[in-house]
C-alpha cells in the first residue's frame, strides 16, 4: 500500500536493518526496540490484521518465524524470546501492516508476560465460560 510505512521498506524507499529475506516474508529490526536484537517479521502482502491474510501468507509467515527465533536469541546471547502480534488498534497496533514482534528476553530485563496485557475486572463464572467456548465452536465450524 502506497503510504504504509512497512510497505515502503519492502520497496527498499525507505531504510531498515533487514535481517532475512523471502519471496512471501521480510524481517527487520524494530527502529525502537524493547531489548537488543527485537524484530519484526511481516508479509510481503499489505494487510492490517493476521486474519486479513491469504493463509498460505500466514503459514509464510510463520515458518520465517520458525526459522529466525534461534539466530535472533544466538546473536544478541538471549536464552528466550516474546513473541507477540498487536492484533487490530484495541490491542495498540500503530502500524497497520501486520507483524510479528520477536522480542529477547534476557534474566531480570524487568519485562512482563503476554498475559499481561489486558486484565479482566472479575473472573468469569463457569457457565459464562461454557458459553463463550460453545459460541466460538460454533462460529469456527469445521
Ligand atoms: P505496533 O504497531 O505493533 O504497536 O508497533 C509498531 C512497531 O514498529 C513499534 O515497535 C515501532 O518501534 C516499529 N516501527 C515503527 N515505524 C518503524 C520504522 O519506520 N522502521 C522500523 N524498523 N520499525 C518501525
Ligand atoms: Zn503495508
Amino acid at each position: 500500500m502506497m503510504g504504509c510505512i512497512f510497505c515502503r521498506i519492502i520497496r527498499r524507499e525507505a531504510p531498515a536493518h533487514i535481517v532475512y529475506e523471502d519471496e512471501h516474508t521480510l524481517a527487520f529490526l524494530d527502529i525502537n526496540p524493547c531489548s537488543p536484537g527485537h524484530t519484526l517479521i511481516i508479509p510481503k502482502l499489505h494487510a492490517q490484521r493476521l486474519e486479513d491474510l491469504p493463509e498460505e501468507e500466514a503459514i509464510a509467515l510463520f515458518r520465517t518465524l520458525h526459522r529466525l527465533i534461534e539466530p535472533i536469541q544466538r546473536a544478541v546471547g538471549a536464552d528466550s524470546t516474546t513473541i507477540g502480534i498487536n492484533n487490530g488498534p484495541e490491542s495498540g497496533q500503530e502500524v497497520p501492516h501486520i507483524h510479528i514482534h520477536v522480542i529477547p528476553r534476557f534474566r531480570g530485563d524487568g519485562g512482563g508476560i503476554i498475559q499481561g496485557v489486558a486484565r479482566l475486572w472479575r473472573r468469569p463464572t463457569r457457565g459464562e465460560m461454557e458459553r463463550i467456548a460453545r459460541r466460538i465452536r460454533n462460529l469456527v465450524g469445521t
